[in-house]
């Protein structure tokens, strides 16, 4: 070996990300204890998330923290970065991140890079879903969404007008695979035990849709395990609507191809995923997104760079077949790519991936699974006991699995936790997206954000006593509305609504008058267009 260390860095905190460091701490461990090699691990959090237990974060059988690990615990000879990387320099073999506090650049180089950077939730080309779909992949989004149920079920159990009541009682989840199946079954009892705490809620008022492009929900599994499933969720309350593809959202309803829309409060989309933007970014063969690798999971044309979990595109040695997507492929995946650079470091043989999963799980809630473990087909209780003991065993770390343990012995006496966490701040800007026709705001609302068209064309009526509405302007693509209410604060003196399909930057009360008061060109410029409109 160089008289400076070798260095190895992983991108990605994941399975693949930590469990390349796990395997490379074991094989070197007389070099990283001599200085000869540099483990780095580049992550943007500390922590890695046990996907397969994330549904029961929705409904609190688990606790928030008791799905995810500390890195610097699981990996102790790895030297972990917790920033975003915003660039990889493959000719100067160099991967660039910002510091957390400022935004000093940080450079870090590598003689091996192992790109483990998964796949990102994408709602590219499907409007309003990035704005008002739920996405459900990291640990927030779990959160959000269980805050979410939480805080509908509050509204609702006040709510008095009845349509209103009905789009913050209905929640509706895309994708019939495994995480849309697993988060409807646990969106479901939790939704329908909680409401029990609410005076005003009526269990028929709930109604949670899954939505499945497909014929039959869980394609992955043998046909009599997905007829399975889908009865035990119908049975259980869920309605399942197949060969229907979610469209497009707005702030109250899931669109539906074909036109239907379904009023809701609560959708949360598991379809899309696209390649990570690093990746995408990378100039090397992909195929779908993913980075294309050998047998030994080394890029081709770039010797030292490697890929594995779900941003590479890899051919399993044995069958011929791709590797899919899943934890169970990624550990594995991780440890063989490990191996190799350990291989090529001290010049010995390498070996090419080959894996064949033990089988598929699927959680259904309430006591009940459905599995196919080693070619045998199991279901409903014996399913999910197994679930339950497989996943506890694979669990990293003593103190994840005796907390998840006890977790699951206090949901079988205790009822479901109802608290809702507050923790987010409004943001001073956010999108949203209108369909034609739908109401923006209207006369006599509280005046709370202020709109810039950026896409598409809206109308502003006012209210004729006795005469139904009377146009006042048409507003298109930079133009803003509901300034009036912020400036004066007073109540919205129009009705606006979207002509066409109309994408608006908000801004939010707090932020405009901040700038409001801070900014004289911006005061003249609103003090104007005020006194142009009243005119
Ligand atoms: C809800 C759900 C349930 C699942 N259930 C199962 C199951 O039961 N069984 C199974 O086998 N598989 C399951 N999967 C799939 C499995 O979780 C994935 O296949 C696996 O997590 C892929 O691991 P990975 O390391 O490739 O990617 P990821 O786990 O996505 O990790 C990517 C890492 O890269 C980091 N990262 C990305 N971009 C940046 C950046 N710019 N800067 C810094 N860090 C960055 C991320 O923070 C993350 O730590 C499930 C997935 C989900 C979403």
């Amino acid at each position: 070996m160089s008289q400076r260390p070798t260095r190895i860095l992983i991108l990605g905190g994941g399975f693949g990300g930590v469990y390349t460091a796990l395997t490379l701490e074991k094989l070197l461990k007389a070099e990283i204890r001599r200085g000869d090699v540099e483990l780095g691990l580049v992550s943007r959090e500390n922590y890695l998330v046990f996907q397969p237990m994330l549904p029961e974060v929705i409904s609190g059988s688990i606790g928030v923290l008791d799905t995810i690990t500390p890195i610097r615990r699981l990996c102790p000879s790895t030297n972990l970065y917790t920033r975003t990387i915003e660039s990889i320099d493959l000719k100067h073999r160099s991967v660039q991140s910002t510091a957390g506090f400022g935004s000093r650049q940080h450079h870090l180089h590598f003689d091996h890079l192992v790109v483990a950077l998964g796949n990102v939730t994408s709602f590219a080309g499907q409007p309003g879903l990035a704005e008002y779909a739920l996405p459900f992949k990291y640990l927030g989004d779990a959160l959000t969404l269980r805050n979410r149920i939480i805080h509908t079920l509050e509204e609702a159990d006040i709510e008095q007008d009845p349509e209103v009541r009905r789009a913050l009682l209905t929640f509706v989840v895309a994708g019939g695979g495994f995480s849309g199946v697993e988060a409807v079954a646990e969106l479901n009892d939790f939704v329908r035990a909680a409401a029990s705490s609410f005076r005003h809620i009526r269990p028929e008022e709930i109604r949670v849709v899954l939505l499945h492009a497909g014929g039959l929900i869980l394609p992955e599994l043998p046909k009599s395990l997905a007829e399975f499933a889908q009865a035990l969720l119908m049975k259980r309350g869920v309605e399942i609507r197949l060969g229907t593809r979610l469209y497009g959202a707005t702030a109250d309803s899931a669109l539906l191809e074909g036109g239907e829309r379904i009023a809701t409060r609560t959708l949360v989309s598991t379809v899309p995923s696209g390649p990570n933007p690093l990746v995408a970014m990378l100039p090397v063969k992909k195929e779908r997104g993913r980075i294309v690798v050998d047998a030994h999971l080394e890029v081709p044309e770039v010797p030292g760079l490697w890929a594995v979990g779900d941003c590479a595109a890899i051919r399993d040695a044995k069958t011929g077949e791709d590797c899919p997507p899943t934890a169970q492929h990624a550990t594995r995946e991780a440890a063989c790519a490990a191996r190799n650079i350990v291989a090529t470091l001290r010049g010995a043989r390498r070996e090419a991936f080959a894996f064949t999963a033990l089988g598929k799980m699927g959680s259904l809630g309430r006591r009940s699974a459905v599995a196919e473990v080693f070619g045998v087909k199991l279901s409903g209780f014996l399913a999910w006991w197994l679930w339950r003991t497989i996943y506890l065993m694979k669990l990293p770390g003593l103190d994840r699995k005796l907390r998840v343990a006890t977790d699951w012995t206090l949901d079988l006496v205790l009822p479901p936790d109802i608290v809702q966490l507050k923790t987010d701040r409004a943001l001073g800007v956010r999108r949203e997206y209108f369909e034609p026709g739908q109401v923006i705001f209207r006369e006599g609302d509280r005046g709370d954000w202020l709109y810039v068209v950026t896409e598409g064309e809206v109308e502003v009526v006012r209210s004729v006593p006795g005469h139904g509405e009377a146009p006042v302007r048409r507003l298109g693509v930079g133009e803003c509305f509901g300034e009036i209410a912020l400036v004066s604060d007073v109540a919205r003196s129009a009705t606006v609504r979207a002509v066409s399909a109309t994408n608006l930057l908000a801004v939010d009360r707090e932020a405009f008058q901040a700038m409001f008061a801070s900014m004289p060109p911006l005061r003249g410029f609103v003090e104007q267009l005020i006194a142009s409109r009243s005119a």
